[in-house]
């Protein structure tokens, strides 16, 4: 039905790619393009023979516009899915305006030089691609991503209004390593070590990092401290369901991470600017990731499951309800399917369902979306045989 051209060639994209080949009706041809090509080359090489999806693989730099420009040109995708870095979004939105492109995304937008993400950004492209009848898809991946839908699918069969809402992500998986990210270290330590922040009563609340914290328990797993964070969905669901009285995140940290982590900052390690080091400037925190283990590289030893779900409290037919919808996805499974761990594969499934969601004109419009802006039900109903099955619980519980 429709060609693909996917960029990046890490931890994500590797998954969606595979699923993307598992999918090949949706996905008649996809070029795989990234910064460094010898990547695409070997995953085209593992693939091929064993999908009917044509691929090809390119050589681009993401934040030259031209460059993209050439590549969408030459290569005509009905859809381009960014799973490069966050500071590529807006070049790549650029030059899929100036093609006449579809866009999907798993992360917003952040400067590079200022951690600090919001979708004002992104936002301020929904003229222009309204404009030019073209899709722009922000955030499929799973927080954000499936959260988000969870929470659209809650508002749509069980709630009237939701008043609650807590987003629970623990990894309860051992890579056996004393310290590695999920995924990109730079953009994963810059999320992690930000104030923290939550939606209450109609404003923003900050606190210091991992302020907030209490155990919580996960189906499957029992009880692991959990800490609120700032994430980015939130912003965009206060927005889409204003009946939300408290929006907050919550992610398990070990304390072996959390120590690393201090010690990273103190250090000055997890530094953004620019210094001098034998006269040639580096940023500390791009050398840190250098050194540190390639999240892609994690899968072959890591064992346990990840859970990541909805915490949610409203009203339903003027009775108060709760309920939590959730995923466990397992790091050893996904291993076995896609030769990632379980959170570069819970990313990557959501990102080539979204992508055939609009391939197969389930989720179309003009404009910039975010996932809850579409129906939940055709998303949700694939979920899990793509490899996400989800669960739902009434009434219960909720510790938060
Ligand atoms: P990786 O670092 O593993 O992969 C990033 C890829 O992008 C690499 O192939 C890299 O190339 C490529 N890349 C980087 N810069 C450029 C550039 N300028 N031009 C072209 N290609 C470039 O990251 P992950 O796969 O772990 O993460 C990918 C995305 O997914 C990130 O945006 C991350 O924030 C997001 N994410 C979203 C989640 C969600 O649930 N919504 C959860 C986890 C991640 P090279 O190989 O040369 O380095």
């Amino acid at each position: 039905m429709g060609k693909a051209l996917i960029i990046g060639c890490g931890g994500v994209a590797s998954v969606a790619i595979h699923k993307c080949c598992q999918n090949s009706e949706a996905f008649e041809e996809i070029c795989i393009a990234s910064r460094t090509k010898s990547k695409c080359d070997a995953l085209k090489e593992k693939l091929e023979g064993t999908t009917k999806t044509k691929i090809q693989t390119a050589q681009v730099d993401a934040n030259n516009v031209d460059e993209l420009i050439a590549l969408i040109e030459k290569f005509n995708p009905d859809v381009v899915l960014n799973l490069a870095l966050p500071y590529q979004d807006l070049t790549i939105m650029d030059a899929c305006l100036e093609c006449g492109c579809n866009y999907l995304d798993t992360a917003n937008y952040e400067p590079k030089d200022e951690a600090h993400f919001e979708y004002s950004w992104q936002w301020a492209y929904q003229d222009r691609f309204k404009a030019a009848g073209l899709t722009a898809i922000l955030g499929c991946g799973f927080d954000p991503g499936v959260t988000a839908i969870f929470t659209a699918y809650a508002a749509k069969h069980h709630f009237d209004e939701i008043h609650y809402l807590d987003i629970v992500d623990c990894n309860a998986g051992n890579h056996g390593m004393a310290f590695a990210t999920n995924f990109n270290p730079e953009i994963n330590i810059r999320e992690v070590t930000q104030k923290g922040r939550y939606y209450e009563n109609g404003e923003w609340v900050v606190t210091e990092p991992h302020e907030i914290h209490k155990p919580l328990n996960y189906p499957g797993i029992g009880e692991r401290e959990s800490y609120v964070i700032y994430h980015e969905e939130l912003e965009s669901l206060v927005k889409n369901y204003p009946t939300i009285r408290r929006a907050r995140f919550w992610m398990t940290f070990g304390q072996e991470y959390l120590t690393h982590l201090r010690v990273i900052q103190n250090i000055g390690m997890a530094r953004i600017d620019p210094i001098i080091y034998n006269g040639v400037e580096i940023v500390p925190i791009q050398f840190l990731k250098a050194v540190l283990p390639d999240p892609k590289s994690l899968g072959a030893n890591y064992h346990g499951q990840t859970s990541i779900g909805c915490r949610i409290k409203g009203l339903k037919d003027g009775k108060e309800r709760t309920y939590y919808i959730y995923n466990n996805c397992d790091h050893e499974q996904a291993f076995k399917e896609t030769g990632t761990q379980a959170v570069s594969f819970t990313t990557g499934v959501p990102a080539a369902l979204g992508a055939s969601m609009w391939a197969k004109g389930l989720w179309r419009g003009a404009g910039v979306f975010n996932v809850e802006e579409f129906d939940p039900d055709p998303f949700l109903a694939e979920l899990g045989e793509q490899g996400l099955p989800w669960h739902e619980l009434f009434d219960v519980n909720l510790e938060v």
